[in-house]
């Protein structure tokens, strides 16, 4: 039988594979290959949270086509001179993979389509991740689109997700093609010497497409029905906690519309629906704004003073040590699970950029490093978002305060119990904003800061402050 390469990226699944279903339908045999190049991905190499989950992602999706007959080639080094070497060796006359989005990606697989079609291989790309690729939708003018509710408004009113399509049930083996690896050769996940600081993560994670089946079928079973008022309570768990999934594609967004489809009440699917919009909009964006995840949106923000960032201040929210416990309690929840609660991120953020006025892309730096979920089109969105100088940003004045998000969003402290542990004697009142009980010499706190690293009047002040003068400068 002729083969078709199967070119594995952010697409580690068997289910709704367009790529795979291309080559069967072609009446070839697919060839799964995954090449390790993180060279090509530009200034944006995956980070080291997201190299831990693709080790096992990628082993799961070894693991579910060894159950069907085939498994995954891997390879590093150059993609085109990769699958150039591999068509040669196996006379593959065909090569199949799902898009990406990121600039760098996106550069790379079109040089790489062009090389190959010139060397007369068929190679196509589909849409394997979006229920909207971001070409497809434009403003009445033709435009891309820079706000939200208006491209929600035209998504919804073009309507139409691919079909769902079950895995194959049986795939054709392929012998050993020449330059292949094994998956632990290309050191993705963290070992001796080094400490196994991915550890502790898999209590919270099953990387694969099972785990994505498995985490929808636990959000809907348990969260759905209390998902808009439920996802902004970080103590819960009751949002999807399908972004890493999502981000390496171990599930198809459409997927989860068609399983949502008869389940939960309306408003709640509607609800959850809309934040895969972000989703979608974040790589809309992403498409069309391609210089964001460095650069401003607005350019009117360039003049910002940003402070310049003193080593120990990006360390101590870094590490979760700014004396701000529903910050420190999100940035060790990073740090021991590889996720964060998305209000939690918001609040973080807007702490980092607003009342320490550090510029967004050291944070978003350090979510890129640190998130198992790590997304250049959602990651820029956010930070971004938050900072005020992006797309459809947050009111630029709006300083998120932590206590009274703390107090109103995390009542029993719960939240901050769980992750600051040294917090858990306090009343749960005062876990929020220990400094205002007259902590300075409780025992009981352990090393945590006393006092905040600033002042929280202090630095929303200092914000508006520097706005005003941006705003007045221009
Ligand atoms: P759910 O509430 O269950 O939402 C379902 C899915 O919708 C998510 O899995 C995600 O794919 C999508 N989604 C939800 N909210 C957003 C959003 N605001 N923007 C884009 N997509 C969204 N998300 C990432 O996937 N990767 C990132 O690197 C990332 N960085 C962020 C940085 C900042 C500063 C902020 C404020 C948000 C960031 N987000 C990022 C968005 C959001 O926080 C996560 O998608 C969400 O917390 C994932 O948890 P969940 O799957 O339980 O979400």
């Amino acid at each position: 039988m002729t083969v078709a390469i199967v070119w594995f990226r952010n697409d580690l699944r068997l289910r709704d594979h367009p790529a795979l279903q291309a080559a069967l339908k072609a009446g070839l045999a697919p060839l799964p290959v995954y090449i390790h190049a993180p060279h090509e991905e530009g200034d944006w190499v995956p980070g080291a949270a997201s190299d831990a989950w693709r080790h096992r992602a990628l082993a799961a999706l070894d693991s579910d086509l060894r159950g069907r007959g085939s498994r995954l080639h891997v390879f590093a080094g150059d993609s085109l001179a990769t699958l150039q070497a591999i068509a040669a060796a196996t006379g593959a006359t065909a090569v199949f993979w799902n898009r990406r989005y990121e600039p760098a990606i996106e550069a790379r697989d079109t040089r790489i389509r062009r090389e190959l079609r010139i060397q007369g291989l068929r190679a196509e790309g589909f849409n394997g991740s979006l229920l909207f690729e971001p070409w497809h939708l434009e403003t009445k003018a033709g435009d891309p689109f820079r706000v939200f509710t208006p491209f929600w408004k035209a998504a919804l009113s073009r309507w139409n997700p691919p079909r769902t399509q079950p895995a194959p049930s049986w795939l054709p083996g392929i012998e050993a093609i020449p330059g292949e690896r094994a998956l632990d050769d290309l050191a993705l996940t963290p070992a001796p010497p080094e400490p196994r600081w991915d550890a502790p993560f898999w209590n919270h994670w099953t990387p694969g497409e099972r785990g994505a089946a498995a985490a929808l079928r636990t959000f809907v079973h348990d969260s759905l029905h209390d998902y808009s008022n439920g996802r902004d309570r970080p103590a819960e768990s009751l949002t999807s906690r399908l972004s890493p999934h999502l981000h390496f594609g171990e599930i198809a967004p459409w997927r989860i519309v068609a399983e949502l489809a008869d389940a939960g009440p309306p408003d709640q699917r509607a609800a959850y629906v809309r934040e895969l919009g972000w989703r979608e909009f974040a790589h809309h964006v992403l498409h069309h704004f391609p210089h964001t995840p460095d650069a401003n949106f607005n350019p009117r923000f360039d003049d910002f003073e940003w402070a310049d960032p003193a080593p120990e201040t990006l360390h101590a929210w870094q590490h979760g040590r700014t004396g701000v416990p529903l910050v420190d309690a999100g940035m060790r929840e990073l740090w021991a699970t590889g996720w964060m609660h998305n209000r939690v991120r918001m609040i973080v953020a807007s702490y980092l950029t607003k009342h320490l006025r550090i510029h967004w892309r050291h944070g978003a730096r350090w979510f890129w490093d640190t998130l198992v979920d790590a997304d250049l089109a959602n990651n820029t969105l956010g930070w971004q978002w938050v900072a005020g100088t992006g797309v459809d940003a947050a009111p630029y004045f709006r300083v998120f305060n932590p206590v009274l998000q703390g107090r109103r969003l995390d009542p029993g402290g719960e939240y901050i119990a769980r992750w600051l542990p040294e917090l858990q004697p306090l009343p749960p009142r005062a876990r929020h904003a220990p400094w205002e009980a007259g902590t300075a010499n409780c025992v009981v706190m352990g090393d945590y800061p006393r006092l905040p690293l600033i002042s929280l009047a202090d630095g929303r002040r200092k914000a508006l402050e520097a706005i005003a003068r941006l705003k007045r400068r221009q």
